[in-house]
């Protein structure tokens, strides 16, 4: 069965625990959740301020909300993130949570310290519903959106198990800091689920909580035309692209989506992408398929396709998985590849591949429960 975009499923309401859940809500919602409880707008600020610059779940704890207030918001609301089921850390450092959902689904978040950085690469939907053909997340069955709390729930999750909360009122420094990246490269699509990761990364970037700038969030997508603009006016958080072939025939091959926005309509959308210049370019994401976008002819041909984009290239060396049937292209090719754009001065690092013993690296992500019920078909089909 696939899902086609409009068939995603919405996020469903918390059936166990009638309480409502204050993140993820903006600040106008938060706001107007005070009016409803008949409290001042100042309590907004200062329950924003606990729960995403402290990352306080307990209302209890939040001492400069009267004890009346305290108690009666216990009764009625909670501060939660999606429950981990699974922690699990690479050889590399690399680390992944397996995160569970109210209605059993399950969802992945990744962090990939590097020595300057820290990057954790979040996920905007359960599955996906666009099928590229060397995706592991494309081939799960069960997709819906996540809410804004499940979104903005991955970082907070992230920030509990690495300690990273500040432990008083004072800012959360610039230097030293775990999470200083966030990439919007986990499961999903996230331009199918627009609004929900919007609100979601304006609470990441509000600098009275979480305070990811936005320079350090980077939006990637699989080219969904529609919606990149206005995703640039309204969030101008830095674009990647997922390329991954340089003509028509074959990228609407290996990613289907390319059949609804060709390369041109694409490469129109990048030129047109708000806040673009040579100091902020676009990332294009071009993972190496062995005979299949990795020739000479390519790498000319995608720097024609890049000639008026202030781009850089990153190529992604093809990650397997339990299936697949596409190659990684070999050392030597990729390294000629890469020669070819940095001749014709277009920046095109090797992504390092990461925590790919815990199937983190890109492309690997598919929650564990689907994983077990295709083993638990098979072994059922061969008994
Ligand atoms: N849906 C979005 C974001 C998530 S994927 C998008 O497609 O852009 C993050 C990146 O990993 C994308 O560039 C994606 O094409 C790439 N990717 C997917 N499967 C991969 C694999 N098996 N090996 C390497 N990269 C992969
Ligand atoms: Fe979806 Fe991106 Fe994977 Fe394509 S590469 S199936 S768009 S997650």
């Amino acid at each position: 069965m696939s899902q086609s975009h409009a068939e995603a499923f919405a996020p469903p309401r918390e059936a166990d625990d009638e309480r409502r859940n204050l993140v993820g809500l903006s600040r106008a919602e938060l706001a107007a959740v005070m009016a409803e409880l008949g409290e001042k707008p100042f309590r907004a600020k200062q329950l924003w301020h606990w729960i995403y610059h402290r990352g306080e779940t307990d209302f209890a704890a939040m001492t400069t909300l009267s004890k009346d207030f305290r108690a009666r918001l216990t009764e009625t609301h909670v501060v939660r993130r999606p429950a981990v089921n699974q922690a699990l850390i690479s050889k590399d450092g690399t680390r992944k949570w397996l995160l569970s959902l109210p209605d059993g689904q399950e969802v992945e978040t990744v962090y990939i310290p590097e020595e300057d950085r820290g990057t954790l690469c979040v996920s905007s939907q359960v599955g996906c519903t666009l099928t590229c053909k060397f995706c592991h997340t494309g081939t799960q069955r069960l997709v819906r959106n996540l809410s804004p709390a499940e979104i903005v729930g991955q970082i907070m999750v992230a920030r509990d198990d690495l300690g990273e909360w500040p432990k008083d009122d004072s800012e959360v420094p610039a230097e030293g800091r775990k999470i200083t990246n966030i990439v919007l490269m986990g499961m999903g699509e996230p331009l199918y689920n627009y609004d929900n990761v919007a609100t979601a990364m304006k609470i990441a970037m509000d600098n009275e909580g979480l305070s990811i700038s936005k320079r350090k969030i980077t939006l990637s997508t699989s080219g969904v035309v529609p919606e990149m603009e206005h995703c640039g006016r309204e969030l101008d958080v830095n674009l990647a692209v997922s390329l991954h072939a340089t003509d028509d025939e074959t990228r609407s091959k290996i990613m289907p989506i390319n059949n609804k926005y060709p390369l041109k309509m694409l490469l129109d959308a990048c030129r047109n992408y708000p806040g673009t210049h040579n100091a902020r370019r676009i990332t294009f994401e071009y993972v190496m398929l062995k005979g299949v976008n990795d020739s000479d002819q390519d790498a000319k041909r995608l720097i024609r396709l890049l000639k008026d984009i202030p781009a850089k290239v990153n190529l992604i060396p093809f990650n397997p998985w339990p299936g697949s049937f596409f190659e990684c292209s070999d050392a030597a090719r990729i390294k000629r590849f890469a020669d070819i754009l940095s001749a014709a001065h277009i920046s095109s690092p090797v992504r390092a591949t990461r925590g790919d013993d815990i199937l983190a690296a890109c492309g690997q992500l598919k929650s564990e429960s689907e994983r077990k019920k295709k083993s638990e078909r098979a072994a059922a089909a061969g008994a």
